[in-house]
């Protein structure tokens, strides 16, 4: 629901009364640390949990507003010390954690870049991004540090300084500064740095799921989106007991997980441990989760274990469920209502538009398949070049193109670091091209067709991926389908999908044949898989996106391009 401070759909200026609901002055400063962690205190939240961590032994640690100012007050401290020019920017490499929190925050309050890499990892992932990026700060474990960074130091000159986070019994490598004992001789007040909206906060790099990943830099200004998108779009209200699942190495974990939460002035909780069914079940039982946002993978994986399983923990207090990465097969909303009684809430957005952009919001109806309709404030349209190059709005309802934004929302990117020219060639007639297919019908919901990189073209159509493994789903042997086109000399591609079967069901010849039968009866001859190969596994990136890049290029005997974040095969 949304309160009366905040944009209202069909609202001119939703931008402008989206920084009113934040208390902000045109002109005046902005600081995503403040916002998130200071103004709560000031508005007598000092007391209220703001987030709770719960580790593998079900242990949880709580830390209310005033606990975090306190902590990110003497993080930021620390970092003056360290670099006292104050403009060095700050890389984690932390799993979900109070440092990593405080960490983030700390460094926006000091006005230093922060950039969270994903722990998992490799050596050369971790030295490229560093050296991109230029890291000047590292914040880690002992662990991670001498697996991962200890060898590459010589290679990195500009990381002057790592903070390590040492478990009990652990001492910090030498070379590394142990982050307790920095923060325990650091003073627990601090000035915030007077950033302005339109200041450089944070970097992330994107999920590699077509190519290698950019580093993509938002700005403070970020936040007022990030705000208004998690009330509109994840319907966050006081009181709330909010779940986000994913890890803050990824935009959505950082931007969701932990700055939006905090910014609402709700509780949000953080799974220290991996995905497991059962655990999570149990978590949205006992910490009456009322809004859970995750990631299509996961619910496919939910869907996996069972309705049975899903059914057999009430959960009362939940409201609002919602999932972003990667389309949300109308399968899965379906079993939303089946296993919960509600349905899954479908948003689109992208590390470089930085928040929410398209979404199911509360109260609007859900189109199961559709990721719903922009929010206040931005103006989205479906695009395509005419005859003269220009990039022109495709008005008429179903007309399939490019998802376009008008530029100027708060958390548009501000940059690919070190790539101008990439970042320049997204913009072009006055809109952002986000390279990714969709139709919009006449009521304005907008439904996902695949990336530019993953439509396929066989004999004059236009195959969406998305809807050939929604397609595939809807079989009950099937947990999930990545869909290619192959190169065909006379059609141009064929459809080839790869499927993963769920518990109990052989990968045969029979099934095989039933398969490619179901999905002709479903899609037609000329838009069903030619072929199906069966998987143990489809190969997805650390954020759970299937890489069908990778399916197209090991079928092919292609190189197989950057693979620093693809999830290793269980
Ligand atoms: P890279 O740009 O490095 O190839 P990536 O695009 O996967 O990786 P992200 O910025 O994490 O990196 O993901 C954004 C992309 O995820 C979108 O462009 C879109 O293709 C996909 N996506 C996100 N949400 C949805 C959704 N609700 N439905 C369909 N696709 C989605
Ligand atoms: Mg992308």
């Amino acid at each position: 629901m949304l309160k009366e401070s905040d944009p209202q759909p069909g609202t001119p200026n939703a931008w402008e009364a989206a920084r009113r609901a934040l208390g902000l002055i045109e002109g005046g400063p902005l600081n995503i640390g403040v916002l998130a962690v200071d103004r709560p205190v000031a508005q007598g939240r000092g007391e209220q949990v703001a987030v709770r961590f719960i580790d593998r032994h079900w242990q949880r640690r709580d830390f209310s507003f005033a606990a975090l100012q306190r902590q990110t007050n003497r993080f930021a401290n620390a970092l003056a010390n360290l670099d006292p020019a104050g403009d060095g920017r700050v890389f984690s490499l932390l799993a979900r954690s109070p440092e990593l929190h405080v960490a983030a925050l700390a460094s926006l309050k000091s006005g230093r870049v922060f950039c969270p890499l994903f722990t998992a990892f490799g050596p050369e992932p971790v030295r490229t991004r560093l050296a991109l990026g230029a890291a000047r700060i590292l914040v880690t474990t002992p662990t991670l540090y001498t697996r991962k960074v200890a060898a590459l130091r010589a290679a990195l000159p500009e990381l002057r300084h790592v903070i390590v986070v040492c478990a009990a019994g652990e001492t910090a490598p030498p070379g590394t500064l142990d982050c307790a004992s920095l923060l325990e001789q650091a003073c627990e007040n601090f000035t915030p740095a007077a950033t302005s909206a339109q200041d450089i906060a944070l970097l992330h790099f994107t999920s590699g799921t077509t190519g290698q990943p950019k580093g993509v830099l938002l700005a403070h200004d970020a936040v007022v989106a990030q705000h208004a998108s998690a009330r509109s779009a994840l319907d966050l209200r006081d009181g709330d007991r909010y779940w986000c699942t994913a890890d803050p190495g990824w935009v959505t974990g950082l931007a969701y997980g932990v700055i939006a939460p905090l910014v609402c002035g709700v509780l949000s909780l953080v799974d220290q441990e991996e995905f497991e069914p059962r655990r999570w079940y149990r978590l949205l039982a006992e910490e009456r989760v009322t809004v859970w946002y995750t990631a299509p993978t996961a619910i496919r994986m939910l869907m996996k274990a069972g309705t049975e399983l899903a059914r057999a923990t009430p959960l009362p207090q939940l409201r609002f469920m919602a999932s972003v990465g990667e389309p949300l097969n109308p399968e899965a909303v379906a079993w939303g209502y089946e296993a919960f009684g509600q349905p899954f809430r479908d948003n689109w957005w992208q590390t470089e538009t930085g928040a929410i952009m398209i979404g199911n919001s509360a109260g609007m109806a859900v189109r199961p398949g559709s990721m719903g309709r922009p929010l206040p404030g931005v103006e989205a349209a479906i695009v395509a070049r005419d005859a003269a190059g220009l990039v022109r709005e495709l008005p008429e309802p179903g007309s399939v193109g490019e998802i376009a934004l008008r530029p100027g929302w708060p958390s548009m990117f501000r940059g690919y670091l070190g790539q101008d020219a990439k970042y320049r060639a997204c913009f072009s007639d006055g809109w952002y091209l986000s390279g990714d297919l969709a139709r919009r019908d006449a009521e304005g919901y907008f439904w996902f067709i695949g990336r530019t990189d993953d439509v396929i073209k066989s004999a004059g159509h236009l195959i969406s991926p998305f809807e050939v493994e929604s397609a595939l789903m809807t079989h009950p042997a099937v947990a999930q389908a990545g869909v290619i086109g192959l190169p065909d000399p006379l059609i141009n591609e064929v459809v080839k999908a790869f499927v993963e079967l769920k518990p109990g069901h052989a990968p045969d010849e029979a099934l095989r044949r039933e398969l490619l039968g179901h999905a002709r009866s479903r899609l037609g001859a000329a838009v069903a898989p030619r072929e199906i190969a069966f998987i143990d596994n489809l190969p997805r990136t650390r954020s759970g996106k299937i890489m069908r890049r990778l399916l197209k290029a090991r079928e092919l005997g292609q190189p197989e391009g950057d693979l620093s974040t693809l999830e290793p095969a269980a």
